[in-house]
């Protein structure tokens, strides 16, 4: 029987790790030939490892150990992509990073150059590399699922200001892009995540295990996420993989599935118990 993602490719951006990786994996379990990318060629080479382990042959891999915040590293992804599988359906914009004031400013103290390295990784990347992966897409009337936060919507988070930024302005970038790109067939959505437990704490300057100890904290409080727990990878990878499934989302274009445990539902004042409230 065939694979949902059989005879496709997917290139997933950021894929060295976290989100990125289970997406990878999983897509690759679903039959696409994937193209996987980071900066770190050994927890890269992990990913390709966890790639064959789950049965899928080598031929269906391609490993590209690049620096996604420039453009020639772009260009490599698309040209080698193409060289090795002649084509490309599915593009994750998912490689992003959030990075701290060196000085430890927060809210508009905040350095200049800490938006502009945020920026550059987070959104400019994004569209050049759109633009480097249109014509393939269009060819294959492909997808794009751009991985935001709910860090860019409609509430203020001063402490990691410019991060929250980028993601407003992807957020913004999925809907014009949708609308463009679905002439010629290409869908464009994003997922944004509340609390995923990856490598994104660690990769802003976190000691080990200071990331998951503050995720332990959020999932603990009802407040931060009602749920009562924070997200795995996989439960955003499986978000990604439905919206690069036309079978399953056609008619979804230029929206952001929200998937946080509840997080954004939790006005402060909501989270604490109005009947006492109303009692006193
Ligand atoms: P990780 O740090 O685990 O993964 C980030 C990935 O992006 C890594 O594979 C990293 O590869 C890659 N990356 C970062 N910078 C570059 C670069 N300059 N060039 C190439 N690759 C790069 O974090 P997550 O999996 O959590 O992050 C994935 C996405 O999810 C991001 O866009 C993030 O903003 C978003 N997100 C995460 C949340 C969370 O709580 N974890 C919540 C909401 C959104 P390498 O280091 O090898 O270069």
């Amino acid at each position: 029987m065939l694979s949902r993602f059989s005879g496709k490719v997917a290139l997933v951006t950021g894929s060295s790790n976290g989100i990125g990786r289970a997406a990878a994996v999983l897509f690759a379990k679903d039959g696409a030939k994937v193209t996987v990318t980071g900066r770190n060629a050994e927890r890269l080479e992990e990913t390709r490892q966890e790639i064959l382990k789950s049965g899928v042959p080598e031929s269906h891999v391609l490993s590209v150990a690049t620096d996604l915040a420039a453009e020639k590293g772009q260009d490599e992804l698309v040209n080698s992509t193409i060289q090795k599988f002649g084509r490309l359906d599915i593009l994750v914009n998912n490689a992003g990073a959030a990075f701290n004031d060196d000085q430890g400013r927060v809210g508009v103290d905040q350095d200049v150059s800490v938006y502009d390295k945020i920026m550059q990784i987070n959104m400019r990347s994004v569209v050049t590399l759109t633009q480097k992966a249109k014509e393939h897409l269009v060819k294959a009337k492909g997808e794009i699922v751009n991985v935001s936060s709910i860090a860019g919507t409609a509430h203020a988070q001063p402490g990691v200001m410019y991060y929250a930024m980028s993601k407003s302005a992807l957020d913004q970038f999925t809907r014009c892009a949708a609308i463009d790109l679905i002439q010629y067939g290409v869908r464009v959505n994003s997922v944004s995540p509340g609390g995923v437990t990856t490598g994104f704490g660690e990769a802003m300057g976190m000691p080990s295990g200071a990331f998951e100890e503050m995720m332990k904290f959020m999932e603990s409080r009802k407040e931060c996420i009602p749920s009562g727990a924070v997200a795995k990878p996989i439960d955003i990878a499986n978000i990604i993989a439905f919206l690069a499934d036309r079978k399953l989302s056609s008619y979804i274009i230029g929206q952001s599935i929200v998937a946080d445990g509840g997080s954004t539902l939790v006005l402060g004042m909501n989270a604490h118990n109005w009947a006492d409230l109303m009692k006193q």
